[in-house]
């Protein structure tokens, strides 16, 4: 096995904050060869051994701890042992059992870097986007099937930031058959359609479920604004909440589409009070604003403005600008319920800017929740990077 070893100094974030990122400036060299992906032994300066990594040349990440444990072995046991845990443990709390959409990893803070695992019925939909995540694929499917006993494994590894990891995308099925008819999952009472070979992500955004949950709770008799409205499980959550009407925003017609796909499985939600539109949100605000339309409740859920801290800046001014648009759309005692899923816009940044909206909307406003992701999401508090997903609940005079 390699060793690499840290510059003087350069050992602390993995001895004592046991984050599981080291950064090419803290690598001093590389002892031996190794390829994308390879386990590497991690030594600190004065050559005391930090643990095990899996080596990303071509990426500022340029390794991710697989673990801290010097004695512990990286091979097909240890995926397993790992995996399993990671679905042990969402078993092991009442909310997340029985649930058909469940994330099962979530990679770093499952302790398992780049590695991500959604469950969709008999179905798990797996993303590697780390090169060690990457070359681990083969344990890693026999961990899932193992842990979880599901019939297939469909693999989407086509998100953007395969790229920095110099990995072409990879998708297909790595276990069993795709199914004959669309899969459908139940969440909160409502069933859904998730579409795991061309949707979003893994196919769905099951990190809303318990805020979906909550708008249900909080729609009853509200004209209801759903912005970035994607397959729309915010919408159908807010018409069996008894919401009087739910206009939902969104600029892909084929998410729309398989929205009212989706509402047609649910002939118990009053359908007659959906209304979809196909529309940019900045400007189909706007135009709202200019027919003097109002609403009761609005959700902002856009998709990551900022994908690392580099683009912070821009986005805060995207996020701005909808927020602004969003508080002067509502009525007085309106709720606005705005997110965002960046990780380079922190919780206390993203409500400075909530701030700033209202106050450049002119609103006089509260937070009355502070909003994450469900507990099938847990953020590792070695690694905060995790918590990507932050909103706010906040009502307006
Ligand atoms: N709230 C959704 C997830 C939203 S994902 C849920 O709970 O499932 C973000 C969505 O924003 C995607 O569907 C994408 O098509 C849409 N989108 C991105 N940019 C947009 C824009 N400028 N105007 C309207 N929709 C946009």
């Amino acid at each position: 096995m390699a060793q690499l070893i840290l510059l003087p100094g350069k050992e602390r974030s993995s001895l004592k904050l046991r984050h599981p990122w080291l950064f090419a400036g803290a690598v001093g060299r590389l002892q031996g060869r190794a390829r994308a992906g390879d386990t590497v032994e991690v030594l600190a300066d004065n050559l005391r051994p930090l643990g095990r990594a899996a080596y990303s040349p071509r990426s500022q990440i340029r390794a991710r701890f697989w673990t801290f444990d010097i004695a512990e072995s990286v091979d097909d046991a240890f995926f397993k042992r790992r995996i399993a845990a990671a679905v042990a443990r969402r078993h092991s709390l009442p909310e997340l059992r029985g649930q058909q959409g469940l994330r099962l990893i979530h990679a770093e803070s499952d302790g398992l870097p780049g590695v991500i695992a959604d469950q969709y019925g008999d179905c798990v939909v797996v993303q590697l986007t780390s090169a060690g995540a990457d070359k681990w694929r083969g344990a890693i499917v026999s961990g899932l099937v193992k842990a979880t006993g599901c019939r297939r494994i469909h693999e989407r590894s086509d998100s953007d930031v395969r790229r920095l990891e110099g990995l072409a995308p990879v998708t297909g099925w790595l276990h069993g058959a795709a199914p004959d008819s669309p899969l459908t999952i139940e969440e909160n009472g409502i069933r859904l359609t998730v579409d795991i070979a061309g949707g979003h992500k893994t196919g769905f955004y099951l990190d809303q479920r318990d805020n979906r949950a909550l708008l249900g709770r909080l729609a009853a008799g509200r004209e209801v604004l759903n912005c970035f409205c994607y397959t729309g499980g915010f919408s159908l959550q807010a018409l069996a909440g008894g919401a009087a009407s739910v206009l939902s925003v969104d600029s892909s017609g084929p998410a729309l589409a398989q929205a009212q796909a989706s509402l047609a499985l649910n002939p118990q939600l009053p359908g007659e009070r959906a209304e979809w539109l196909e529309a940019d949100v900045f400007l189909a605000l706007r135009d709202f604003r200019k027919q003097g339309r109002l609403f009761d409740l609005i959700v902002l859920d856009p998709p990551k403005f900022a994908p690392s801290a580099a683009h912070a800046e821009r986005a805060a001014r995207a996020y701005k600008d909808i927020n602004v648009l969003g508080f002067r759309l509502l009525r007085p005692g309106g709720l606005l319920m705005t997110y965002s899923c960046s990780g380079g816009i922190g919780p206390e940044l993203f409500q400075k800017i909530v701030a700033g909206a209202a106050l450049d909307a002119d609103r006089d406003a509260r937070i009355v929740r502070r909003l994450a992701g469900s507990a099938d999401h847990p953020v590792a508090l070695n690694f905060p990077e995790g918590e990507y997903l932050k909103g706010l609940l906040v009502q307006v005079e």
